[in-house]
Order: structure tokens, then C-alpha cells, then sequence
């Protein structure tokens, strides 16, 4: 160990993440005079978040009739009964003071002729508990996500939080099953540091780069759930992977769902409107679920469009182009440059695409994150929370209605900072001790992946694990093919060992970053291939051709997964929470199949 440069640093906080939820969070605590580090792998604007498109959800009834109790039914159905109502309440009532906020902030929505905020409809979002189509989603034309990102970073400036940018956290310290800090390594100079804080906060966001395709940044590897992992802690319901019905076919990039929400629709071979016949109220706008589901019966039984007969068209060409170029311009560039099509002449070629990570590190609706025991499901794990995509509240259950993250985000971002004020204040700010070699498991795993120098390629394996992915884990899965997938896997996990990486630098390696990334990658194809097998039924984005029913007398649970260093893993179970937070909304008890 002597061999790195240590640098000691001591905070109230340190947030790992810089996306939508790390910066809320990195914010809000240092709004409250808590010493705040905000550490980050790329630079704050870079991070996935500023890829979303499509809007964030509130129930402001500025385009027709809304009530937050709307948005809370919806979210529950959308999730297929596997949220926690609690949080899911939660969510819905703080969404539209959450977006009210970002408002006063100097987020620049885009807005109605009276100039209120602008909203679209999207999938799955309805008003009077199914009956009618809502317009909840709050837009910045199609670049929601890029405006939210720079006017977080902003606050997050004006509070003056300390930014540790391009620093790579590698893992949590440890003591006593608490967490006291988190070790990072600065890329530009080569230094480790090891942050002591009261609370690491993960803010790390999905693992979409388990896939070979999917929409989101090379970035997203889910080092916090790895992190976790290691830790020895669990991640829940890992097998619902979000696949979103239009990305690019080839490139992978993503066609809002806002598209769909301005007019858009899809068809087959035949030029059929095909959505019409497997969700006849909703159609186009049915959740993402049940339309990656049917785009994906449709090219199965032959209907799909192009050469192969392997996708489908989403027209937007017979919308006002006028239209197009205000609510839709970042998407009708990317149309151009990754399909070359004109968007206001010939339809887009699409294909369901891994979009979302549902699981992840489980918390309480505080944040804190949660580690089960046999007779405490709800047991905090001390110094430790988790927000955004990284986590598991759970408010999507088994699948998020579209721009419920970007919410989620915000609202939980919030709420971390706000507990760790309350924990903050009530628990005094003495640091607890740390051990002599607190962080060496971290710099000891470091030396053994910058010191491989075996002849396997990072590359190379990469693409093994996500070609199984995409294979053995896809929109549709059996028994049968899932177990290949894990076979495949354990194969995978055993050539770990023989990877070589060239680069042995400290500077700058990206070759060396990467390895780490694949490294945490493998420990959640794990969780989502073993989770998958395991969970016998079908439900929200999880469909098993042999298990086709939802079955609440069974499954009606969170699958907890425990992965160790040697690939292997262990599984229980939480109670979903059906009780809501307050009595002002009943409880939505599980109700018929959403598909
Ligand atoms: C193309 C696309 C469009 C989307 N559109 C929408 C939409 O319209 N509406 C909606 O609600 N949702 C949308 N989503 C989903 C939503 O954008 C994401 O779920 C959300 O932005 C994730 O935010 P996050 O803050 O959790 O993580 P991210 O934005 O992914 O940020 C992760 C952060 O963690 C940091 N990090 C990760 N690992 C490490 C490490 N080891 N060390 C240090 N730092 C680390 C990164 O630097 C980064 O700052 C979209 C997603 C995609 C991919």
C-alpha cells in the first residue's frame, strides 16, 4: 500500500455522483451548513442525466384536469404492484413543489401560450385512475434532462459544495457494518484519496452498459451497486430491466416517448397500427412494458419492417413541421444523423432497447439504505444512502412510467439531504474512528486489476458479458434460456482472471478505468441473470414465456441479491410496502394484468 500517494480528506457528506440525484442531494446538504464533497467519474453536465429528452412528471393540471392521488394510481399500475406505495406517495405529492422549485431555480421549460409550464402526455399516464389520458410531463422541448443538469450544477455552485471531478470512487469503507467513507482515485494526477464522512451518498446511476445495446452513456457501469455489492450489502430486484420501445435501430440512441406523446405512432409491414389491437384505450401510449413487449411479437410472427423483417417504424412525418422543430428538434437530429432520415418525410426505424435499471441498492423513503435480516426487513445500514437510478426506494417496482425518473431524481435527491440534516443535527459531528488500514481493501483491489498481465482483452470480455445480456436476459425470457445465461456467465466471471491490462499508469488509464467498470458490470449481469431465473412469474418488464401470469400469492416480494467476489450469489426477499405514507389516499390493492 505504500506504494500509492494517500490523501485524507473529512466531510459531513460526501456525494458519489455528479447526475440529477447527486447534484440535488450535493446541494441541498450543503444548504444546510453540512460540509459537502460531491465526487464525480465526469464532469457534473456530462453525466447521463443530461441525456434525458422527454420531461419530468408532475400532476400541475396546467394542460387539463391533474391530481397527484392520478399520478400515484398510475405509478403503482405502472410498476405492476411491486412499488412501495409509501414512496411512491411520497413522490407524487412532493412532484409538483419539486418542479415548482426547479421553476424558481431558472430550469427554462418550455411553456403554454398563458406561459405555464408546458406539458406532454406519456405512456401510462392517466387521470381519474385510468379513465382519461393526462398531460403530466413538464418539458424543455426534448432536452429536459440538459436543462435540469445545469441548473442543478448551478445551485450546487452557488452553495459552494466541493467538486471532485474525474475522481474515481473504487470502494466504501467499512467498520463495524457501517459506512464511514469511500476510497477514489484522481485520474488527472494519479493521488488516492480516502473521504471520511457521516454519509456517502451513491449517486452512481443504471448499469444500461451490461447490454451490447443500450441508450445510455458508456459511463453508466453502476460502480455504486458494485460497491455495495463488495461491501458485503445486497441489491434488490435486479432482474427488471427496463427495455424502451423506440431506440434507434443499429445505433442504439434514443426517440422520446414524447414523440409518441406529440402524435407519433408505430407501425409494421403492413402498415399496420399495430398498438391498437394489444392496448386498444391506450395504444402508442400504453407503458413501455406492454409496447416493447408487442413491437417485439410483431417482428417475431414476421411483421417487422426492412431487409431482415427486424423492426418497426415510428412515423412522426405526419405532424406539423413546425411542431417537430419547436417540442421535438434534439431527436429530429439524431434521427438524421444515426438512421439519415428526415423525420417530416419517412418514419423512423426503431427497436426495443435496455433503457432503465429498475433495481438496484435498496433504501428506506428516507434514502438510507436498507440491508435485510431474518427478523428485521428494514435494517438501516448506518452512514449510508443511496438516490437516483443507483437505488431501489422502490417507486418503479417492476417498471417505470416514463419521466418518473427524472422526478425520482429530484425528489429523493431532496430527501437525502434533508435526512442527513435531521441524522446530522440529532447524532452530533464527532467522526467515528477509523482503522489503521481502513481503504486497503480498495487499493489492494486496485493493484490486482492494474497488475493483471494475463492476455485476455477488457474488450473482449466485455462484449462476452453483453452479448450474454442481450441474448439470455432480453424482452422475453425462459427458464431454459436464462439458465444458459448464467452458465454462460459463470464462464465469463472465471476468465476475470486472465485479463491483461497494458496500460500500468496512474495518469489518465482509461484502459485501466475500464477494467474496473467491467469489473462492477459483471457483479450485476450476475444479480440480473441469477434474480431472473429465480422469480417464477411474469411482471412489468419481467415477462417469462413459461411463467406468463403475474402471482401476487407468491411473488408479490422484492428480491434481495447478495453477490460475493467469486461471482456467486445468494437470494432473499422484502415485503413490498402496500401501505401509503398518510391516510389521505388509500391503498391501490393489486388489480388486473396491465398486459
Ligand atoms: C437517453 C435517455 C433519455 C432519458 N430520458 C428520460 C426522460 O425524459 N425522463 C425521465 O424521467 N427519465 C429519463 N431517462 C432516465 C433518467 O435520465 C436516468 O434514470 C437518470 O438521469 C439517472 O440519473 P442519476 O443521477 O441517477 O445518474 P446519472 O445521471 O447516470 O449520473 C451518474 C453520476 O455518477 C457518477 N459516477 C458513476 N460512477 C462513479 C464512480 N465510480 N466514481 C465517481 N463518480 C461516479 C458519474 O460521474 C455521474 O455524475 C433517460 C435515460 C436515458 C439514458
Amino acid at each position: 500500500m505504500k506504494s500509492y500517494e494517500i490523501i485524507d480528506h473529512t466531510y459531513d457528506v460526501v456525494v458519489v455522483g455528479a447526475g440529477g440525484a447527486g447534484l440535488r442531494a450535493t446541494f441541498g446538504m450543503a444548504e444546510q451548513g453540512l460540509t459537502t464533497a460531491c465526487v464525480t467519474k465526469v464532469f457534473p453536465t456530462r453525466s447521463h442525466t443530461v441525456a434525458a429528452q422527454g420531461g419530468v412528471s408532475a400532476a400541475l393540471g396546467n394542460m387539463g384536469e391533474d391530481d397527484w392521488r392520478f399520478h400515484m394510481y398510475d405509478t403503482v399500475k405502472g410498476s405492476d404492484w411491486l412499488g412501495d406505495q409509501d414512496a411512491i406517495e411520497y413522490m407524487c405529492r412532493e412532484a409538483a413543489p419539486a418542479i415548482i422549485e426547479l421553476e424558481h431555480y431558472g430550469l427554462p421549460f418550455s411553456r403554454t401560450p398563458e406561459g405555464k409550464i408546458y406539458q406532454r402526455a406519456f405512456g401510462g399516464m392517466t387521470t381519474h385512475f385510468g379513465k382519461g389520458q393526462a398531460y403530466r410531463t413538464c418539458a424543455a422541448a426534448d432536452r429536459t434532462g440538459h436543462a435540469m443538469l445545469h441548473t442543478l450544477y448551478q445551485q450546487a455552485l452557488k452553495h459552494k459544495a466541493e467538486f471532485f471531478i474525474e475522481y474515481i470512487a473504487l470502494d466504501l469503507i467499512m467498520e463495524d457494518g457501517e459506512c464511514r467513507g469511500v476510497m477514489c482515485w484522481n485520474l488527472d494526477d494519479g493521488t488516492i484519496h480516502r473521504f471520511r464522512a457521516h454519509q456517502v451518498v451513491l449517486a452512481t446511476g443504471g448499469y444500461g452498459r451490461a447490454y451490447f445495446s443500450c441508450t445510455s452513456a458508456h459511463t453508466c457501469t453502476g460502480d455504486g451497486n458494485a460497491m455495495v455489492a463488495r461491501a458485503g450489502l445486497p441489491m434488490q430486484d435486479m432482474e427488471f430491466v427496463q427495455f424502451h420501445p423506440t431506440g434507434i435501430y443499429g445505433a442504439g440512441c434514443l426517440i422520446t416517448e414524447g414523440s409518441r406523446g406529440e402524435g407519433g405512432y408505430l407501425t409494421n409491414s403492413e402498415g399496420e397500427r399495430f398498438m391498437e389491437r394489444y392496448a386498444p384505450s391506450a395504444k402508442d401510449l400504453a407503458s413501455r412494458d406492454v409496447v416493447s413487449r408487442s413491437m417485439t411479437i410483431e417482428i417475431r410472427e414476421g411483421r417487422g419492417v426492412g431487409p431482415q423483417n427486424d423492426h418497426i417504424y415510428l412515423h412522426l412525418e405526419h405532424l406539423d413541421p413546425d411542431l417537430l422543430a419547436e417540442r421535438l428538434p434534439g431527436i429530429s437530429e439524431s434521427a438524421k444523423i444515426f438512421a439519415g432520415v428526415d423525420v417530416t418525410k419517412e418514419p423512423i426505424p426503431v427497436l426495443p432497447t435496455v433503457h432503465y435499471n429498475m433495481g438496484g441498492v435498496p433504501t428506506n423513503v428516507h434514502t438510507e439504505v436498507v440491508s435485510p435480516t431474518a427478523d428485521d426487513p428494514n435494517r438501516v445500514v448506518p452512514g449510508l444512502m443511496a438516490v437516483g437510478e443507483a437505488a431501489c426506494v422502490s417507486v418503479h417496482g417492476a417498471n417505470r412510467l416514463g419521466s418518473n425518473s427524472l422526478l425520482d431524481l429530484v425528489v429523493f435527491g431532496r430527501a437525502a439531504a434533508h435526512r442527513a440534516g435531521h441524522l446530522l443535527k440529532s447524532n452530533g459531528h464527532s467522526h467515528k474512528p477509523l482503522s489503521a488500514d481502513a481503504g486497503d481493501n480498495a487499493i489492494a483491489r486496485l493493484d490486482r486489476i492494474r497488475h493483471a498481465r494475463q492476455e485476455i482483452r477488457t474488450a473482449d470480455l466485455r462484449l462476452e458479458m453483453q452479448r450474454t445480456m442481450q441474448n439470455n436476459c432480453a424482452v422475453f425470457r425462459t427458464g431454459e434460456v436464462l439458465e444458459e445465461g448464467v452458465s454462460h456467465m459463470t464462464n465469463t466471471w472465471g476468465k476475470m482472471g486472465g485479463l491483461g491490462v497494458e496500460d500500468k499508469g496512474l495518469i489518465w488509464n482509461s484502459d485501466l478505468v475500464e477494467t474496473l467498470e467491467l469489473d462492477n458490470l459483471m457483479y450485476q449481469a450476475v444479480a440480473t441473470l441469477h434474480s431472473a431465473v429465480n422469480r417464477q412469474e411474469s411482471r412489468g418488464a419481467h415477462a417469462r414465456e413459461d411463467f406468463s401470469d403475474r402471482d401476487d400469492d407468491n411473488w408479490m416480494k422484492h428480491s434481495v441479491i447478495w453477490v460475493d467476489d467469486k461471482g456467486e450469489s445468494r437470494i432473499d426477499y422484502r415485503p413490498v410496502h402496500l401501505q401509503p405514507m398518510t391516510n389521505d389516499v388509500q391503498s391501490f390493492p393489486p388489480k388486473e394484468r396491465v398486459y
